[in-house]
């Protein structure tokens, strides 16, 4: 089913109870208006069917149709046109014709905005006059105190029955908005953050050491040699390779380490209120858990990583460097022979190397 079919459908839906208990409601409002003038009896049939059969068969019509979205509007103009035409009847009753037409054009707004506020207000116009024809009755009679007590249902249930539809599209909608969110900030092979949000995180991290005098850590973590990995067994073992890196790195951390896959075979972690020592030691412990790994279903499968490890500093002037320097070591670690963490040593190496890996 696509989307737009999908979308008319809970619209329907959506439109079914307010109908169900407005017209079911409208149908005393409009009763008690016509009563008096004692309406043949083609007229209390076509009441009681657009009262209680029309609900249901506005629903099958938008369920049935190839275009539901399109088919529900139309179903709206026809209740505009219904309530248009019941308001003719009554020669414009003052009170059941305003709480009839009324909350029809609240719920017209609320569905499709002014453009169907318009349609509908048309719609009523169109059908008052076609009823207005037909009956010629007294127009604008008076209020009787039978038709106050059979409009309150209807000004009381039916605007209730709106603000619930509305607060059950809010709620969905700011569902939805989070869903996006975490989407948008994920990595959708491993779950953890993607390159942004973790970027974003790390100058957040950063302003926090800065201004709060805080000692964090941050770590760059890189397969050696996974492309060989892919090659000798395939990309989709290489996936799953990643995800079970991605699980240890979470299982080795902490609850307030911040882990991200940074692209590719490579991670990253902001490990905060951690000296380089302690970073050092525990990201010593994952390499040596990954490295003493078993695979059981490919026993010839060793992985190795290598990890570069830069703690904050006062020297550095903004979150880059700090990366820089973490990247600067993991370098260090490819060079020195792989499967090692090394830490960073600020001055030197970042001066020789500055802005080779900023991304
Ligand atoms: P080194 O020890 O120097 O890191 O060698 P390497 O082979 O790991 O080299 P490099 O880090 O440059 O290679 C990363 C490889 O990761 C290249 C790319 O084909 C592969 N890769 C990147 N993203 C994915 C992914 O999502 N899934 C899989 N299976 N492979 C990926
Ligand atoms: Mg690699």
């Amino acid at each position: 089913m696509n989307t737009s079919v999908q979308k008319g459908l809970s619209f329907a839906r959506r439109m079914y109870l307010p109908r169900s208990i407005g017209l079911g409601i409208g149908f005393f409002a409009v009763a008690a208006a016509l009563y008096p003038s004692h309406p043949p009896i083609w007229m209390w049939i076509a009441m009681i069917v657009h009262g209680y059969g029309w609900p249901h068969i506005a629903y099958q019509l938008a369920k049935r149709s190839h275009q539901p979205y399109a088919a529900e509007r139309r179903n709206l103009i026809y209740d505009s046109l219904g309530g248009g035409f019941w308001a003719g009847a009554m020669g414009i009753s003052p009170l059941p014709t305003v709480t009839v037409l009324s909350m029809m054009a609240m719920n017209n707004i609320a569905s499709g905005g002014l453009r169907l506020f318009v349609l509908g207000s048309l719609a009523q116009v169109a059908g008052a006059l076609v009823a207005y024809k037909m009956f010629l009755p007294v127009l604008f009679p008076h209020v009787t105190q039978l038709q106050v007590f059979a409009c309150l249902p209807m000004l009381v249930i039916y605007p209730m029955a709106i603000g619930l539809v509305c607060y059950r599209v809010a709620v969905q909608l700011s569902r939805s908005k989070k869903a996006l969110e975490k989407l948008s900030t994920t990595d959708s092979l491993t779950g953890l953050m993607n390159h942004g949000a973790w970027k974003d995180r790390l100058a957040l991290e950063f302003d926090k050491c800065q201004t709060l005098n805080r000692q964090h850590s941050v770590a760059l973590i890189d397969i050696d040699h996974f492309k060989a990995i892919n090659d000798t067994y395939g990309h989709i073992t290489g996936d799953n390779v990643l995800k079970q890196l991605s699980n240890a790195l979470s299982a080795s951390l902490r609850q307030t380490d911040l882990a991200g896959r940074y692209g590719g075979d490579e991670f990253c972690v902001i490990l905060p209120d951690t000296t380089l020592t302690q970073a050092i030691e525990i990201l010593e412990r994952l390499r040596r858990t990954v490295h003493d790994h078993a695979h059981s279903a490919l026993p010839d499968l060793k992985l190795s990583l290598s990890i570069g490890v830069a703690a904050y500093g006062t020297h550095q002037t903004d979150a880059g460097l700090w990366l820089h320097e973490a990247d600067m070591a993991l370098y260090d670690a490819k060079s020195a022979g792989r499967n090692r963490v090394t830490s960073a040593q600020p001055s030197s190496k970042v001066c020789t190397r500055e802005g080779a890996a900023l991304g």
